[in-house]
């Protein structure tokens, strides 16, 4: 029997309380099967750490988490603290850290969840953005100059290399060739930044090249946040720069339903290192430490992790319970209208996931 070795990381906010609900959605998947087993290691970073520490994790922090199979995050930010220290300190450590330079975030309207868009069938709506995560606008090279005083300037520099150009674009030809559609959107702003997003445009026909049998085409990332609006169903797979991918996908999840529902995975395509799988919602600072948040997120994004395990079955399952949860509104938290409590929603997924289990055997 295989034991995986899965570090939680729940950070801050309401990542404290989806990140246990998902490890005791594996649990229940570990009691009810005979093929894996889970070796958990929790990790206390974040903004109670900082306030005591002075930094979000310890400086040696990655060395306790590179050997796990994978990585279940909850959030990190805290109303008292800054959200670039939360942001850099802990989640864009270990992203950019374990190099997971692929952020994968699948978009579907899930069985009885009231999305916004009232001239679309919940089929039109099945995407997955693809987001480079290790560079781009979010490489933290710039600074400030004459800090406080009326002359200061600061500079945010966006970074595009070929090669960090070239693994995100190969890893999202091949995610959209292994979808029935073959379809992928290339997402742009080559008009008005006119170097390095022609250098992604460029490196993006280039590696085109190598996947013949996928149809692709180029949008500009404010007309695609309209495509996304009003025709839904000509997207698929999409591929954007760090920023362009961070604001689609919130974009995104909103269209589906809720900020709640959705999940993301932080992947090192090359496997040298753990993948880190989380919620694509922050701490939540309104509705925290009360029970109230949906943890579907959560439970979607422990689905990814046991895909990339290569537990697929697993994780089936696991999207099964999800499905049958949000179809019943008994079951839908505060953000989807309802009245449910984290504790409830966990509870109805993991029964869920031990009957089916008990029925197959
Ligand atoms: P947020 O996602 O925390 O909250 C936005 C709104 O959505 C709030 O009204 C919240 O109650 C609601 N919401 C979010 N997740 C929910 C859930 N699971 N169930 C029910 N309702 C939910 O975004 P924000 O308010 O912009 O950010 C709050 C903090 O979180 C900030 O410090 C921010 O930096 C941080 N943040 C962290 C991450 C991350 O670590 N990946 C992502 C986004 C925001
Ligand atoms: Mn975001």
């Amino acid at each position: 029997m295989k034991t995986y070795r899965i570090a939680t990381i729940p950070g801050d906010g309401i990542g404290k309380e989806v990140v246990p609900a998902g490890r005791q959605v594996l649990e229940a998947l570990a009691r009810s099967t005979q093929n894996f087993a889970f070796d958990f290691e929790n990790f206390d970073w974040g903004a109670d750490y900082y306030r005591q520490h002075g930094v979000m994790m310890p400086d040696d922090g990655l060395d306790a988490i590179r050997d796990k199979d994978a990585i279940l995050f909850g959030s990190a930010g805290d109303p008292d603290v800054p959200d670039h220290i939360t942001l850099w300190g802990l989640r864009l450590k270990i992203c950019q850290g374990l190099d997971q330079y692929a952020n994968v975030r699948p978009t579907r309207i899930l069985p009885g969840i009231d999305g916004p868009l009232k001239r679309c069938e919940r089929e039109d709506l099945n995407w997955v953005i693809v987001r480079e995560n290790s560079e781009g606008e979010y490489s933290g090279v710039g600074g400030r100059v004459h800090q406080g005083h009326p002359i200061e300037a600061a500079t945010d520099v966006s970074i595009l290399t070929r090669a960090g150009v070239e693994r995100i674009m190969r890893f999202a030809f091949k995610l959209a060739q292994s979808r029935p559609r073959k379809l992928l959107t290339v997402i742009t702003k080559s008009n008005a930044q006119r170097h390095a997003m022609v250098m992604w445009d460029e490196v993006a026909l280039e590696i085109s090249k190598e996947f013949p049998d996928v149809k692709w085409d180029k949008e500009l990332v404010d007309a695609a946040t309209a495509r996304m609006v009003n025709r839904p169903a000509t997207l698929d797979t999409i591929v954007a720069t760090n920023l362009h991918a961070d604001i689609l996908s919130d974009l995104a999840a909103a269209l589906a339903g809720s900020l709640g529902i959705a999940p993301t995975g932080n992947i090192d395509p090359e496997r040298r290192y753990p993948s880190m799988f989380e919620p694509i919602h922050g701490s939540a600072f309104d509705i925290m430490g009360k029970g109230l948040a949906n943890p579907i997120g959560t439970f979607w994004s422990v689905a990814m992790l046991l895909e990339h395990l290569g537990e697929f079955e697993a994780a089936k399952r696991v999207m099964a319970a999800v499905e049958a949860v949000t179809a019943d509104p008994s079951l839908h938290t505060g953000d989807l209208g309802g009245k449910a409590t984290t504790a409830q929603v966990t509870a109805a997924v993991c029964a869920f996931v031990e009957r089916v289990e008990a029925a197959a055997a």
